[in-house]
Protein backbone atom coordinates (compact mmCIF):
# COMPACT_ATOMS: atom_id res chain seq x y z
CA UNK A 1 0.00 0.00 0.00
CA UNK A 2 0.77 3.59 -0.68
CA UNK A 3 -0.18 4.91 2.85
CA UNK A 4 -0.71 8.94 3.53
CA UNK A 5 0.42 10.05 7.06
CA UNK A 6 -0.83 12.71 8.37
CA UNK A 7 0.97 14.60 10.88
CA UNK A 8 3.66 11.55 9.91
CA UNK A 9 6.56 13.77 11.51
CA UNK A 10 5.55 13.42 14.79
CA UNK A 11 6.67 11.26 17.24
CA UNK A 12 4.00 8.06 16.41
CA UNK A 13 3.61 9.07 12.92
CA UNK A 14 7.95 8.65 11.84
CA UNK A 15 7.83 5.46 14.10
CA UNK A 16 4.95 4.31 12.28
CA UNK A 17 6.36 5.64 8.65
CA UNK A 18 9.36 3.15 9.86
CA UNK A 19 7.48 0.37 10.73
CA UNK A 20 5.27 0.92 6.69
CA UNK A 21 8.35 0.79 5.14
CA UNK A 22 10.22 -2.36 6.99
CA UNK A 23 6.53 -4.10 6.12
CA UNK A 24 6.85 -3.33 2.43
CA UNK A 25 5.10 -0.44 2.11
CA UNK A 26 5.08 3.31 0.55
CA UNK A 27 5.15 6.73 2.96
CA UNK A 28 3.97 10.03 1.91
CA UNK A 29 4.06 12.04 4.76
CA UNK A 30 2.17 15.15 5.35
CA UNK A 31 2.97 17.63 8.31
CA UNK A 32 2.73 21.46 8.61
CA UNK A 33 5.67 21.22 11.24
CA UNK A 34 4.05 22.78 13.50
CA UNK A 35 5.11 20.09 16.41
CA UNK A 36 7.71 18.60 14.75
CA UNK A 37 10.89 18.50 12.82
CA UNK A 38 11.19 17.11 9.39
CA UNK A 39 14.55 15.16 10.21
CA UNK A 40 12.29 12.61 11.86
CA UNK A 41 11.60 12.10 8.73
CA UNK A 42 14.99 12.24 7.41
CA UNK A 43 16.34 9.72 10.17
CA UNK A 44 13.34 7.05 9.25
CA UNK A 45 14.95 7.55 5.35
CA UNK A 46 18.70 6.86 6.93
CA UNK A 47 17.26 3.80 9.25
CA UNK A 48 15.05 2.35 5.91
CA UNK A 49 17.39 2.46 3.11
CA UNK A 50 13.98 4.11 1.84
CA UNK A 51 12.57 7.04 0.27
CA UNK A 52 9.70 8.87 2.79
CA UNK A 53 7.22 11.64 0.09
CA UNK A 54 7.23 15.05 2.65
CA UNK A 55 4.57 17.68 1.40
CA UNK A 56 4.30 20.45 3.70
CA UNK A 57 0.50 21.27 4.92
CA UNK A 58 -1.71 22.67 6.96
CA UNK A 59 -4.34 20.40 6.97
CA UNK A 60 -7.21 23.04 8.36
CA UNK A 61 -6.65 24.50 5.24
CA UNK A 62 -8.70 22.89 2.66
CA UNK A 63 -8.01 24.44 -0.49
CA UNK A 64 -4.28 24.62 0.70
CA UNK A 65 -4.17 20.87 1.16
CA UNK A 66 -6.05 19.96 -1.47
CA UNK A 67 -3.47 21.95 -3.99
CA UNK A 68 -0.45 20.19 -2.16
CA UNK A 69 -1.72 16.64 -2.69
CA UNK A 70 -1.99 17.52 -6.62
CA UNK A 71 -0.82 14.51 -8.03
CA UNK A 72 0.05 12.61 -5.08
CA UNK A 73 -1.02 8.91 -5.48
CA UNK A 74 -2.49 7.11 -1.56
CA UNK A 75 -4.30 4.50 -1.61
CA UNK A 76 -5.16 4.19 2.76
CA UNK A 77 -4.48 6.95 5.36
CA UNK A 78 -3.48 6.93 8.76
CA UNK A 79 -4.46 10.30 10.53
CA UNK A 80 -1.86 11.77 12.94
CA UNK A 81 -2.77 15.05 12.80
CA UNK A 82 -4.23 17.01 15.37
CA UNK A 83 -3.24 18.84 18.94
CA UNK A 84 -2.54 16.90 21.72
CA UNK A 85 -1.57 18.74 24.94
CA UNK A 86 -4.39 17.99 27.49
CA UNK A 87 -3.51 21.11 29.47
CA UNK A 88 -3.17 23.65 26.53
CA UNK A 89 -6.79 22.13 25.15
CA UNK A 90 -8.30 23.39 28.34
CA UNK A 91 -7.00 26.87 28.00
CA UNK A 92 -7.89 26.84 24.32
CA UNK A 93 -10.29 24.96 23.38
CA UNK A 94 -11.58 27.16 19.99
CA UNK A 95 -7.91 26.13 18.87
CA UNK A 96 -8.04 22.44 19.72
CA UNK A 97 -11.23 21.74 18.26
CA UNK A 98 -10.78 23.51 14.91
CA UNK A 99 -7.46 22.15 14.53
CA UNK A 100 -8.42 18.57 15.23
CA UNK A 101 -12.11 18.61 14.08
CA UNK A 102 -11.65 20.77 10.65
CA UNK A 103 -8.20 18.51 9.99
CA UNK A 104 -10.47 15.38 10.09
CA UNK A 105 -13.12 16.98 7.95
CA UNK A 106 -10.89 18.19 5.49
CA UNK A 107 -9.34 14.96 4.98
CA UNK A 108 -12.81 13.02 4.95
CA UNK A 109 -13.71 15.22 2.04
CA UNK A 110 -10.42 14.19 0.14
CA UNK A 111 -10.57 11.18 0.54
CA UNK A 112 -13.96 10.45 -0.43
CA UNK A 113 -13.23 13.10 -3.77
CA UNK A 114 -10.43 10.40 -4.41
CA UNK A 115 -12.31 7.15 -3.52
CA UNK A 116 -9.69 6.26 -0.79
CA UNK A 117 -11.75 4.60 1.69
CA UNK A 118 -8.88 2.90 4.30
CA UNK A 119 -8.55 5.20 7.32
CA UNK A 120 -6.80 4.46 10.50
CA UNK A 121 -7.39 7.00 12.96
CA UNK A 122 -5.62 8.27 16.12
CA UNK A 123 -7.86 7.83 19.05
CA UNK A 124 -6.87 8.01 22.62
CA UNK A 125 -8.06 5.59 26.15
CA UNK A 126 -9.26 9.20 27.41
CA UNK A 127 -12.44 8.60 25.05
CA UNK A 128 -13.36 6.45 27.84
CA UNK A 129 -13.02 9.03 30.59
CA UNK A 130 -12.96 7.70 34.60
CA UNK A 131 -12.84 3.75 34.41
CA UNK A 132 -15.73 2.21 35.50
CA UNK A 133 -14.09 -1.33 35.07
CA UNK A 134 -10.51 -2.61 35.75
CA UNK A 135 -8.97 -3.30 32.67
CA UNK A 136 -11.55 -0.99 29.77
CA UNK A 137 -12.67 -2.83 26.49
CA UNK A 138 -14.05 -1.29 23.75
CA UNK A 139 -17.45 -1.70 25.04
CA UNK A 140 -17.11 0.34 27.61
CA UNK A 141 -19.06 3.96 27.74
CA UNK A 142 -17.27 6.55 25.58
CA UNK A 143 -17.62 10.80 25.48
CA UNK A 144 -19.19 10.69 29.00
CA UNK A 145 -18.04 12.56 31.27
CA UNK A 146 -14.77 14.06 29.92
CA UNK A 147 -12.69 16.42 31.20
CA UNK A 148 -10.95 18.59 28.55
CA UNK A 149 -11.43 19.39 25.22
CA UNK A 150 -8.67 17.37 23.97
CA UNK A 151 -10.73 14.36 24.70
CA UNK A 152 -14.08 15.16 23.80
CA UNK A 153 -12.52 16.42 19.99
CA UNK A 154 -11.19 12.24 19.96
CA UNK A 155 -15.10 11.23 20.91
CA UNK A 156 -16.44 13.59 18.42
CA UNK A 157 -13.74 12.82 15.80
CA UNK A 158 -14.80 9.04 16.16
CA UNK A 159 -19.14 9.91 15.51
CA UNK A 160 -17.99 12.24 12.86
CA UNK A 161 -16.08 8.65 11.24
CA UNK A 162 -19.29 6.72 12.02
CA UNK A 163 -21.45 9.44 10.32
CA UNK A 164 -19.30 9.46 7.15
CA UNK A 165 -19.07 5.89 7.15
CA UNK A 166 -22.71 5.79 7.75
CA UNK A 167 -22.84 8.32 4.48
CA UNK A 168 -20.32 6.48 2.39
CA UNK A 169 -20.39 2.67 3.13
CA UNK A 170 -17.09 2.10 1.19
CA UNK A 171 -15.22 3.42 4.03
CA UNK A 172 -13.05 0.86 6.07
CA UNK A 173 -12.14 2.85 8.98
CA UNK A 174 -10.62 2.05 12.70
CA UNK A 175 -10.06 4.42 15.40
CA UNK A 176 -6.91 2.99 17.46
CA UNK A 177 -7.11 3.81 20.98
CA UNK A 178 -3.92 4.31 22.57
CA UNK A 179 -3.24 4.10 25.82
CA UNK A 180 0.21 5.63 26.71
CA UNK A 181 2.75 5.43 24.21
CA UNK A 182 6.17 5.44 25.49
CA UNK A 183 9.70 4.93 24.18
CA UNK A 184 11.93 5.03 20.92
CA UNK A 185 13.21 3.21 18.19
CA UNK A 186 16.27 0.87 19.56
CA UNK A 187 18.43 2.51 17.23
CA UNK A 188 17.86 5.65 19.53
CA UNK A 189 17.45 7.82 16.54
CA UNK A 190 14.13 8.82 16.46
CA UNK A 191 11.94 9.42 19.46
CA UNK A 192 9.57 11.92 21.24
CA UNK A 193 10.57 15.21 21.18
CA UNK A 194 8.52 17.34 23.29
CA UNK A 195 8.72 21.19 22.62
CA UNK A 196 9.71 22.67 26.12
CA UNK A 197 8.16 21.63 29.34
CA UNK A 198 6.91 17.76 28.71
CA UNK A 199 3.67 17.19 29.91
CA UNK A 200 3.85 13.39 29.93
CA UNK A 201 5.54 11.33 32.11
CA UNK A 202 8.20 9.08 30.28
CA UNK A 203 9.99 12.09 28.91
CA UNK A 204 9.84 14.47 31.67
CA UNK A 205 11.54 11.61 33.79
CA UNK A 206 14.39 11.16 30.77
CA UNK A 207 15.00 14.50 31.14
CA UNK A 208 15.63 14.42 34.70
CA UNK A 209 17.95 11.40 34.15
CA UNK A 210 19.94 13.27 31.30
CA UNK A 211 20.17 16.45 33.71
CA UNK A 212 17.72 18.90 31.77
CA UNK A 213 15.68 19.33 34.52
CA UNK A 214 16.14 18.46 38.12
CA UNK A 215 13.43 16.53 40.27
CA UNK A 216 10.64 15.04 38.99
CA UNK A 217 7.27 16.08 40.28
CA UNK A 218 4.84 13.00 41.07
CA UNK A 219 1.26 13.94 41.22
CA UNK A 220 -0.33 12.64 44.17
CA UNK A 221 0.26 9.96 46.14
CA UNK A 222 -2.90 8.96 47.74
CA UNK A 223 -4.78 7.41 44.73
CA UNK A 224 -6.53 3.96 45.46
CA UNK A 225 -3.52 2.31 43.42
CA UNK A 226 -0.96 -0.14 45.60
CA UNK A 227 1.42 2.54 45.98
CA UNK A 228 -0.88 5.39 45.64
CA UNK A 229 0.62 6.87 42.79
CA UNK A 230 -1.33 7.05 39.23
CA UNK A 231 -1.44 3.44 36.97
CA UNK A 232 -1.10 3.16 33.52
CA UNK A 233 -1.00 1.15 30.91
CA UNK A 234 2.35 2.09 28.81
CA UNK A 235 2.93 0.41 25.46
CA UNK A 236 6.32 1.11 23.43
CA UNK A 237 5.97 3.05 20.61
CA UNK A 238 6.88 0.19 18.10
CA UNK A 239 4.35 -1.99 19.24
CA UNK A 240 2.09 0.59 18.55
CA UNK A 241 3.70 1.73 15.39
CA UNK A 242 3.41 -2.48 14.13
CA UNK A 243 -0.47 -2.26 15.40
CA UNK A 244 -1.26 0.50 12.88
CA UNK A 245 0.37 -1.70 9.83
CA UNK A 246 -1.96 -4.44 11.08
CA UNK A 247 -5.08 -2.12 11.38
CA UNK A 248 -4.44 -0.84 7.53
CA UNK A 249 -4.38 -4.60 6.76
CA UNK A 250 -7.50 -5.41 7.82
CA UNK A 251 -9.72 -2.61 7.62
CA UNK A 252 -12.74 -3.40 6.16
CA UNK A 253 -16.30 -1.86 5.46
CA UNK A 254 -17.40 0.58 8.12
CA UNK A 255 -15.82 1.35 11.85
CA UNK A 256 -14.31 -0.32 14.10
CA UNK A 257 -12.76 0.50 17.33
CA UNK A 258 -9.56 -1.32 19.23
CA UNK A 259 -7.61 -0.47 21.97
CA UNK A 260 -3.70 -0.30 21.60
CA UNK A 261 -2.01 -1.08 24.79
CA UNK A 262 -0.56 -3.67 26.67
CA UNK A 263 -3.10 -4.76 29.06
CA UNK A 264 -0.47 -4.11 32.26
CA UNK A 265 -0.65 -1.46 34.81
CA UNK A 266 2.62 0.58 35.98
CA UNK A 267 2.36 3.26 38.57
CA UNK A 268 4.37 6.46 38.54
CA UNK A 269 7.12 4.86 40.96
CA UNK A 270 7.84 1.96 39.21
CA UNK A 271 8.03 4.33 36.05
CA UNK A 272 10.90 6.14 37.91
CA UNK A 273 12.09 2.99 39.18
CA UNK A 274 12.22 1.14 35.98
CA UNK A 275 14.09 4.37 34.14
CA UNK A 276 16.54 4.25 36.91
CA UNK A 277 17.35 0.64 36.30
CA UNK A 278 17.66 1.21 32.60
CA UNK A 279 19.52 4.96 32.69
CA UNK A 280 21.79 3.90 35.76
CA UNK A 281 21.18 7.33 36.60
CA UNK A 282 18.96 8.31 39.54
CA UNK A 283 16.18 10.41 39.34
CA UNK A 284 14.96 12.56 41.66
CA UNK A 285 11.38 13.43 42.79
CA UNK A 286 9.23 15.31 45.07
CA UNK A 287 5.07 13.94 45.74
CA UNK A 288 3.07 16.99 44.78
CA UNK A 289 -0.39 17.00 44.76
CA UNK A 290 -3.17 15.51 42.31
CA UNK A 291 -3.03 17.03 38.48
CA UNK A 292 -6.61 18.51 38.09
CA UNK A 293 -8.08 16.20 35.52
CA UNK A 294 -6.02 13.26 36.37
CA UNK A 295 -7.83 9.61 37.21
CA UNK A 296 -6.45 6.86 39.48
CA UNK A 297 -5.59 3.75 36.89
CA UNK A 298 -6.54 3.09 33.40
CA UNK A 299 -5.58 -0.11 32.22
CA UNK A 300 -6.36 -1.49 28.31
CA UNK A 301 -7.85 -4.86 28.04
CA UNK A 302 -6.12 -5.18 24.83
CA UNK A 303 -7.98 -9.13 24.23
CA UNK A 304 -9.99 -7.60 20.52
CA UNK A 305 -6.43 -6.68 18.78
CA UNK A 306 -5.22 -10.09 19.58
CA UNK A 307 -8.42 -12.09 18.88
CA UNK A 308 -8.86 -10.12 15.74
CA UNK A 309 -5.97 -9.35 14.25
CA UNK A 310 -3.12 -11.36 16.25
CA UNK A 311 -1.82 -8.08 17.49
CA UNK A 312 -0.34 -7.97 20.79
CA UNK A 313 2.21 -6.05 22.47
CA UNK A 314 5.83 -8.14 22.54
CA UNK A 315 8.05 -5.12 24.13
CA UNK A 316 8.68 -4.41 27.98
CA UNK A 317 8.40 -1.11 29.97
CA UNK A 318 11.70 -1.81 30.80
CA UNK A 319 12.81 -2.13 27.61
CA UNK A 320 10.53 1.42 26.12
CA UNK A 321 13.20 3.01 29.29
CA UNK A 322 15.92 1.54 27.77
CA UNK A 323 15.39 3.14 24.25
CA UNK A 324 14.35 6.01 25.47
CA UNK A 325 17.22 6.37 27.40
CA UNK A 326 19.08 6.06 24.22
CA UNK A 327 17.74 8.56 21.89
CA UNK A 328 17.86 10.91 25.15
CA UNK A 329 21.29 10.65 25.92
CA UNK A 330 22.33 10.59 22.21
CA UNK A 331 19.71 13.59 21.52
CA UNK A 332 19.74 15.72 24.75
CA UNK A 333 17.59 18.26 22.99
CA UNK A 334 16.01 16.30 20.97
CA UNK A 335 16.28 16.93 17.03
CA UNK A 336 17.20 21.10 17.63
CA UNK A 337 20.37 20.67 17.10
CA UNK A 338 20.52 18.24 14.40
P1 LIG B 1 2.91 14.79 17.62
O1 LIG B 1 2.56 16.17 18.01
O2 LIG B 1 4.34 14.36 17.72
O3 LIG B 1 2.40 14.50 16.13
C1 LIG B 1 1.32 15.20 15.55
C2 LIG B 1 1.81 15.78 14.24
O4 LIG B 1 0.73 16.48 13.62
C3 LIG B 1 2.95 16.79 14.43
O5 LIG B 1 4.01 16.42 13.58
C4 LIG B 1 2.35 18.12 14.02
O6 LIG B 1 3.30 18.99 13.42
C5 LIG B 1 1.26 17.68 13.05
N1 LIG B 1 0.13 18.62 12.92
C6 LIG B 1 -0.54 19.25 13.91
N2 LIG B 1 -1.50 20.04 13.37
C7 LIG B 1 -1.44 19.88 12.02
C8 LIG B 1 -2.17 20.41 10.94
N3 LIG B 1 -3.15 21.32 11.12
N4 LIG B 1 -1.83 20.04 9.67
C9 LIG B 1 -0.82 19.15 9.47
N5 LIG B 1 -0.11 18.60 10.47
C10 LIG B 1 -0.41 18.96 11.73
O7 LIG B 1 1.98 13.81 18.47
P2 LIG B 1 1.99 12.22 18.60
O8 LIG B 1 2.30 11.90 20.00
O9 LIG B 1 2.78 11.62 17.51
O10 LIG B 1 0.45 11.93 18.39
C11 LIG B 1 -0.09 11.56 17.13
C12 LIG B 1 -1.58 11.36 17.28
O11 LIG B 1 -1.82 10.38 18.28
C13 LIG B 1 -2.32 12.62 17.75
O12 LIG B 1 -3.55 12.69 17.06
C14 LIG B 1 -2.55 12.38 19.22
O13 LIG B 1 -3.69 13.04 19.70
C15 LIG B 1 -2.74 10.86 19.24
N6 LIG B 1 -2.43 10.28 20.56
C16 LIG B 1 -1.21 10.50 21.12
C17 LIG B 1 -0.94 9.98 22.38
C18 LIG B 1 0.39 10.24 23.05
O14 LIG B 1 0.50 10.08 24.26
N7 LIG B 1 1.43 10.60 22.32
C19 LIG B 1 -1.92 9.22 23.05
C20 LIG B 1 -3.15 8.99 22.44
C21 LIG B 1 -3.39 9.55 21.18
N1 LIG C 1 2.73 12.25 35.96
C1 LIG C 1 3.52 12.71 37.02
N2 LIG C 1 4.41 13.71 36.78
C2 LIG C 1 4.58 14.26 35.55
C3 LIG C 1 3.80 13.79 34.47
C4 LIG C 1 2.87 12.78 34.72
O1 LIG C 1 3.39 12.23 38.15
O2 LIG C 1 5.41 15.19 35.40
C5 LIG C 1 1.78 11.14 36.20
C6 LIG C 1 0.34 11.49 35.89
O3 LIG C 1 -0.27 12.05 37.03
C7 LIG C 1 -0.22 10.11 35.51
C8 LIG C 1 0.96 9.40 34.84
O4 LIG C 1 2.13 10.10 35.30
O5 LIG C 1 -0.56 9.38 36.67
C9 LIG C 1 0.93 9.45 33.31
O6 LIG C 1 0.76 10.80 32.90
P1 LIG C 1 0.93 11.25 31.38
O7 LIG C 1 0.73 12.74 31.35
O8 LIG C 1 2.22 10.73 30.85
O9 LIG C 1 -0.21 10.49 30.62
P2 LIG C 1 -1.82 10.53 30.77
O10 LIG C 1 -2.20 9.18 31.25
O11 LIG C 1 -2.17 11.63 31.72
O12 LIG C 1 -2.29 10.78 29.38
Amino acid sequence: MRVLLTGGAGYIGSHTALALLESGNEVVALDDLSNSSRESLHRVEELTGKTVDFVEADLTDAAATRQSLEGVEFDAVIHFAGLKAVGESVAQPTRYYRTNIDSTLTLLDLMRERGVTRLVFSSSATVYGDPLTDRIAETHQVGVGLTNPYGWSKAMIEQIIADAAHAWPELAAVNLRYFNPVGAHPSGRIGEDPDGIPNNLMPFVAQVAVGRRERLSVFGDDYPTPDGTGVRDYIHVMDLAEGHVVALEHAKPGVRSVNLGSGEGSSVLEVVRAFERASGREVPFSIEPRRAGDVASVIADPSLALSEWGWRTTRSLDDACRDAWAWQQSNPQGYANA
